[in-house]
């Protein structure tokens, strides 16, 4: 039989007018899953459906044909849409949000044939969301687009955050662009289709976890950019927000362009754009960001961060801030100042600090609510949140102003823009906002009930109306039931009869017999029950459905009005929102130092770096929990002075703590730079322009690099890199190769960072033979991590002494981390003879070591052997004291 009968092919049918709508808005977005809105659902169709209901485990089912064939469909409810959503973003899925724009009775009125007009309301994608079931309350969100340049100068990023509206604009060199992103958390991520800029999207790609959206080439152009700010800022000339590059105009047209995408036309709901420099930060690059475990430990969570170990924030903004500000470390010192002024005004005032962090533990989210208002996203709930932050943020500030003291520039700025009696608009807002809304408010604008009686005198009057019809409802539910004598009759509502009467099947025969039936008209018969109505019924549920209507039409005037103000006063609004997180982050800060004893560090003009008692917060706090304490150790460099050392080379035993110490010293830096305290007696620091982090080795398979390729890629980077203003730790570095190159290796990067690179540096090496070389260079200097033997296992003192360690101790670390006692013995075996003579090393059977090796055990001593019998428990206090006798007649022998 032939495949396929000419009889029966299924020959493409013309799609229907509703398949075609659907078709048609399929096609604007064909990347997205569509949701499209069919009365209180949204369903998706074809491949969608399949994908959807495999992500979300949702039923598959099929609705009519196309082209000969069923269309599969799933839908999720209207109003549990954002759950389905966070789900479907969550697996890495775009949505097109496909909403009715008309009722079906406006369609009908244009033919009864007509179909309700839809529109794409929206597509969500992982870098623009702004509901407060997608996002994490305390992260940041990004939005990064990208913009290679050709001559390997003239990069950029414009970055946004629609759900705060912040919008920041960075120009920067081609090699700087993984440096420049990381320092955000983006969440997605644009470049224009362009082949030239792979490269640079694969080194992007491996550097960021956020998925990345190629835009058509032909959005990105200057002129574009200019044209979408204008657009955006309603401005005609874009010179007020400064003179941006090329590159960078370009950034912003592939920026704007899918914002708007991505809103469906919506306005836009942008800060205006903050311009940044290279030279406005300090320069951390993604594989430093990674080795400090800045904002995410190795395992990639977030527990066990820097982050996490110093954040004592109170509120989501803050959070946020206070993350973003460690991302992003400051390199001037005017601001970095400004910064620890208020930190050091609140630690210096416990009490009201505690004040000020009682208020700020009460405040909502209200930047992201303000935000959702504005997009004409948000409803009821989040007024109330932006109510309860604009009351919370005026006690906020009273907490601070209440000290009497005068405050620092950044605070009193913060209580400035907090104080609502300064801003008369906000103060009528906010007490307006706290007289009109119910105590209960619900999510949606469409559930009503959200504005308080006594506020609006229409609405009170529409509402009074409505809840005497319902009184009217039960008094002819009584007078019914009185007149046929049926006790069950009920007048009940649903939302396909409307307002009906209800009887048990039984009883509801009565009211079919012909005296009953032209008064109480039947509607329905179910299994158990007959439904009837009456003309006086009808009239009555159309005067309640009309007062509803009515009530729920002035309650959405009343919101509207808010939404007016809001949008009206949004400037002041960002301000307060962004005060209220300036304070939430000082008080962190200072309630963290006071906490773990930290201090205000010293900036200086010369690149130096002087510490005394410095700790390293997050290895403190582990020990903590293990009841063990830390031990605070010196650093001193100075890159300014040519008699001081800048360059310290560490060596010691395994498990010493030298990784610690190399990284505490860049920690301080970190912090330090974006305005926090350190955990040290004292700081001392010059200012860094870029930091370098190289500690530990680590496999990169999944890009195909080595352990060794990794290492020499990030130390190419250092060495390339590093200025004399730079802050560099370096860790075992040539550990990856064999020994010689290695140590070569190690020798020549020394050598560099001391001669060329001119920076501040701490090296750390198990190579002794670079000690030496310390010795020799005139601005390096060695420093050791001390161990002692005690009665045959090894001790680590953790702290730092000036000099070079005698020995690593690694046959004593292996014995300590339980490697078999006969390994362990053959390599002291082997250690004597290669100490005695290096040059015996080659001679060794080293593979073969443990089968022709006679290794022999220990054997016990006479005292072992006597402790070995003796039963503690069974000794008499007589006993036990010959025994000492004993013991020390042998140990004597
Ligand atoms: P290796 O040479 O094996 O890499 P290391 O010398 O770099 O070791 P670290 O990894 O820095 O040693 O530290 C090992 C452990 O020692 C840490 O996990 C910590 O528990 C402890 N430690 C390190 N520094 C200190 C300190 N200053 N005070 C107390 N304990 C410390």
């Amino acid at each position: 039989m032939p495949d396929t009968d000419p009889r029966t092919v299924t020959r493409p049918t013309p799609p229907t007018p509703f398949m075609a709508q659907y078709l048609g808005m399929k096609a604007r977005h064909p990347e997205a899953l569509l949701f499209f809105r069919m009365g209180d659902f949204y369903e998706l169709f074809f491949e969608d459906a399949v994908r959807a209901a495999e992500i979300l485990g949702i039923t598959l089912t099929a609705r009519g044909e196309h082209d000969g064939a069923p269309i599969p469909m799933a839908g999720v409810p209207f109003h549990a849409a954002e759950g389905y959503l966070a789900r479907l973003i969550k697996a890495g899925e775009r949505v097109a949000v496909c909403e009715q724009i008309e009722s079906p009775a406006e369609a009908k009125k244009r033919g009864s044939k007509s179909i309700v007009q839809r529109d794409i309301v929206r597509v969500v994608t992982p870098g623009t969301l702004t509901e407060d079931t997608l996002l994490p309350a305390r992260a940041g969100q990004a939005l990064a687009a990208v913009v290679v340049g050709a001559s390997g100068q003239d990069s950029a990023l414009a970055i946004c955050d629609v759900s705060t509206g912040a919008f920041h604009v960075a120009a920067c060199a081609r090699d700087g662009l993984p440096a420049q992103i990381a320092a955000w958390p983006v969440t997605e991520w644009l470049a224009g289709e362009d082949d030239a800029a792979r490269d640079d999207f694969k080194a992007l790609t491996e550097t960021l976890s956020a998925p990345l959206t190629l835009r058509p080439q032909r959005s990105v152009s200057a002129k574009a950019g200019e044209a979408l700010l204008k657009e955006a800022f309603g401005v005609v000339d874009i010179g007020a927000f400064g003179k941006f590059s090329k590159a960078e105009l370009c950034a912003i047209a592939l920026l704007l362009d899918y914002v708007k995408l991505t809103q469906a036309g919506d306005t836009f709901r942008l800060e205006p754009p903050v311009r940044l420099t290279q030279n406005d930060g300090l320069i951390i690059d993604p594989a430093t960001r990674a080795s400090l475990e800045i904002d995410r430990a190795f395992t990639g969570a977030r527990d066990g961060s820097l982050l996490a170990t110093i954040d004592r924030t109170l509120t989501a903004a803050g959070a946020r801030l206070i993350a973003s500000q460690l991302a992003q470390p400051l390199r001037d010192a005017a601001q970095i100042e400004a910064r620890l002024d208020a930190v050091a005004f609140l630690v210096s005032q416990p009490s009201h600090l505690e004040a000020l962090r009682t208020e700020l533990k009460s405040a909502p989210d209200g930047e992201r609510a303000a935000t959702r208002l504005r997009l004409r996203r948000g409803g009821p709930r989040d007024l109330a949140t932006l109510c309860a932050a604009l009351n919370t943020g005026e006690r906020a500030a009273a907490a601070l102003l209440r000290s009497g003291d005068a405050l620092p520039m950044r605070l009193s700025a913060a209580a400035q823009s907090l104080s609502l009696s300064g801003a008369p608009d906000l103060q009528a807002f906010a007490h307006d906002l706290k007289q009109a809304l119910a105590t209960d408010v619900p999510v949606l604008t469409r559930d009503g009930g959200f504005i308080a009686p006594g506020w609006d005198a229409r609405l009170d009057e529409t509402r009074a109306l409505r809840d005497d019809s319902r009184r009217v409802l039960a008094d002819l539910q009584a007078r019914y039931s009185a007149e046929t004598g049926l006790a069950a009759l009920k007048i009940k509502f649903n939302a396909v009869l409307g307002y009906f009467i209800d009887l048990p099947a039984k009883a509801g025969e009565i009211l079919l017999q012909p005296e009953w039936r032209t008064r109480f008209q039947h509607r329905q018969t179910l299994a158990g029950n007959v439904r009837f109505t009456t003309d006086e019924l009808n009239e009555l549920a159309g005067r309640i459905a009309r007062a509803d209507d009515e009530a729920l039409a002035r309650e959405f005037e009343l919101f509207d009005a808010f939404l007016v103000r809001t949008e009206t006063l949004a400037r002041m609004i960002t301000a307060f929102s962004e005060a209220l997180a300036v304070l939430d982050v000082a008080a962190s800060h200072a309630a963290y130092a006071l906490e773990a004893d930290c201090v205000r560090p010293v900036i200086a003009d010369h690149p130096v770096f002087e510490a005394k008692g410095l700790r390293h917060p997050v290895v403190e706090v582990a020990l903590k929990s293990e009841r063990k304490g830390f031990t605070a150790n010196d650093l001193s460099l100075d890159a300014g002075d040519v008699q001081a050392a800048r360059l310290c080379l560490v060596t010691g035993p395994n498990m010493a703590g030298k990784s610690t110490y190399l990284r505490q010293a860049a920690i301080a830096v970190i912090l330090a730079q974006s305005g926090a305290f350190v955990p040290a007696r004292s700081l001392t620091l010059g200012l860094a322009d870029r930091l370098f982090s190289r500690v530990g080795a680590s496999d990169d398979l999944a890009k195909g690099r080595s352990t060794f390729m990794v290492e020499m890629v990030e130390t190419a980077a250092i060495l390339r890199q590093a200025t004399p203003q730079s802050f560099v730790i370096l860790d075992e570095v040539g550990r990856g190769t064999a020994t010689w190159d290695g140590l070569a290796i190690a020798w020549a990067a020394l050598e560099h960072l001391h001669d060329v690179n001119a920076c501040r540096a701490v090296f750390a090496t198990h190579y002794h033979e670079l000690t030496a070389l310390a010795e020799t260079l005139p601005h390096a200097r060695n420093a050791s991590l001390r161990a002692k033997e005690w009665k045959g296992t090894l001790v680590f003192l953790h702290d730092v002494q000036p000099g070079a360690a005698d020995r690593s101790y690694g046959v004593q670390v292996a014995a300590l981390a339980g490697l078999p006692k006969k390994a362990v013995t053959r390599a002291a075996q082997i250690l004597k003879t290669l100490e005695a003579s290096p040059s015996s090393a080659e001679a060794l059977p080293l593979f073969a070591m443990a089968a022709e090796t006679q290794v022999s055990e220990p054997v016990p001593s006479a005292a072992d052997a006597l402790l070995a019998e003796i039963n503690p428990d069974s000794l008499s206090p007589r006993e036990a004291l010959e025994l000492i006798y004993k013991l020390k007649a042998l140990r004597d022998a």
